[in-house]
Formats: C-alpha cells, structure tokens, sequence
C-alpha cells in the first residue's frame, strides 16, 4: 500500500481456471495497480502473465469456457459484480497485444472504430476523436496525408501505435499491454517505450514484458510471477521498479532481474 498514490484497480485473492481445468493459471494474485502509473508484469513464460492481464479487463472470458476467483475492483466497482457489463468494462480497460493487429481497413476506419460501435457517427466529431488519438499515439504526423489507405500498409512499428490509437480513441482509463514490442525492431520499441512514458500523464498503464531491460526503464511498479513447482501462477513480490530490481526480497526475484534463470 502506497499512501501517496491512488490505486486504480484493487487485485484481490484473484484465481483463474481455463476450461475444466482443476489447475489454476494464476493464484491468489493481490496488488494494487495504482493511476497514473506503469506497471511491468515480468515472470518466466507460462507463469500466468498474459491470463493475469486478460483478468483485468474481463478478456479472458471470451477464451471460452473459464473461471474466476477473487475480485477486481476498478475505481472501487468489482469489474466481475453479475450486473456490469463486460464491454464497457473493456472499454475503459483498453489492451494492445504482442502482434500489432490492425483491421483490414483504412487507417481512419481503425482508429473510428470502437466509437462507431458505441454509435457516435457525427463525422467532425469522429474526425476530431481520429485526430487526436493519432495524435496521442505519436503517430499523427506520419499518416495525416494517408487516413483513407489501407492499415496493413504500414510498417510494424506503425501498425502497434495505430493499435494503441485505436485503443485510445475511447477515452480509456487504462491500457493493457502484452508484450507490445516483442515483434518491433529496437527503434520502434524505443518509439513505443518513449510513447508510454508521456502517456502514463492521462493513463493508468499495465504491461506484460519478458524484457527485463525495457521493465526497469519504463515500468514505475513491478509484479514478479513465479513459476516454481510450488507455486506457478503465483505472485512473488511486487514493488517499486528501482528496489525490485536492485534489492529484491526474494531470492528467486533476484535471480530472475539478475537474468539468472527465466
Ligand atoms: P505467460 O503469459 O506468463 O507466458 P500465460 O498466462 O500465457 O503465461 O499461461 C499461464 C498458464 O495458462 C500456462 O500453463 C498456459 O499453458 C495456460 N493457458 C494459457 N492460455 C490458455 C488457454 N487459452 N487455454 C488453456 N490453458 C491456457
């Protein structure tokens, strides 16, 4: 608990089950992820970081058949209470993924994208909405002359910012990454990682990375998974970035920061 920060979402004793799985893919998870604020989630593969991720913002049940113990308040509402809805849940909680992921559309048609769906089709309003979530993406100068061709046109780079366009178009309050820059070369990761640090001044950020390198630079709290016999799918220590990564509780946390095993 931080006295000085608020947190935007309260994680608390959260469990999650794919299909009739008796296993857990993450286990009594508790944290705070706290506004304005980048969260690196780090953790070898397969100890439940991308499923902690798609738990936060309800994503995970579109996996099919899943279950979910403990709760996730964002802004004090249970994200899970039977009477709200998931896609306005996942409209306030936006997420990226590894492969940038544009539709085959124009790069107008990507960015207008969900507020179309939320039915506001005035087109000035539409145009501003476009512009400015280009704009908040660090990509406007590069496409203003090219709104109407087509997404898939661009590099990869391009593409995930236009991804993070599209997911800024709706205003959310927060943003899910997972592993946005593992498909982009160096310079579009440094594009990405400059790109979030002046987004975190509007936006609450989580982001799932196996590269320890770009957690210490940009993420401000860290959350360690384990994937121990004894405990897979666990949380093993969260903290402030610069003591996770310099003086780590745990020893297994030192030793993953470390580059030691992972
Ligand atoms: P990470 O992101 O840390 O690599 P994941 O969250 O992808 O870990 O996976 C955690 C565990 O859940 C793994 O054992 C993985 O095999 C399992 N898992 C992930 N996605 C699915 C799925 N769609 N169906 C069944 N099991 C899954």
């Amino acid at each position: 608990m931080n006295g000085a920060l608020t947190p935007a979402m309260n994680v608390n004793n959260l469990s999650f089950y794919y299909g009739n799985s008796k296993t857990k893919a993450i286990e009594g998870i508790s944290l705070e992820i706290y506004e304005g604020q980048i969260t690196a989630i780090i953790g070898p593969s397969g100890c439940g970081k991308s499923t902690f991720l798609k738990t936060l913002n309800r994503i995970g049940e579109l996996e099919g058949k899943v279950r979910v113990e403990g709760t996730v308040k964002f802004f004090g509402q249970d994200i899970y209470h039977p009477q709200v809805n998931p896609n306005r849940v996942r409209r306030r909680i936006g997420m990226v993924f590894q492969k940038p992921n544009p539709f085959a559309m124009s790069i107008y048609d990507n960015v207008a994208y969900g507020i179309r769906l939320v039915g506001r089709r005035n087109r000035e309003e539409l145009d501003q909405v476009v512009e400015s979530a280009l704009r908040g993406a660090a990509l406007w100068d590069e496409v203003k002359d090219k709104l109407n061709q087509s997404a898939r046109g661009l590099s990869g780079g391009q593409q995930q910012r236009l991804c993070i366009a599209r997911a800024l178009a709706v205003k959310p309050k927060i943003l899910l990454m997972d592993e946005p820059c593992s498909a982009l070369d160096p310079i579009a990761t440094m594009k990405i990682e400059e790109l979030l640090k002046t987004l975190k001044k509007e936006l609450t950020i989580v982001i799932v990375t196996h590269n320890m390198q770009q957690a210490s630079r940009i993420s401000d709290y860290t959350a360690f998974f384990s994937t121990d016999e004894s405990r897979i799918g666990q949380l093993v220590e969260f903290g402030a970035t610069p003591r996770l990564f310099t003086d780590a509780t745990h020893p297994s946390t030192r030793e993953y920061v470390e580059g030691r095993f992972g």
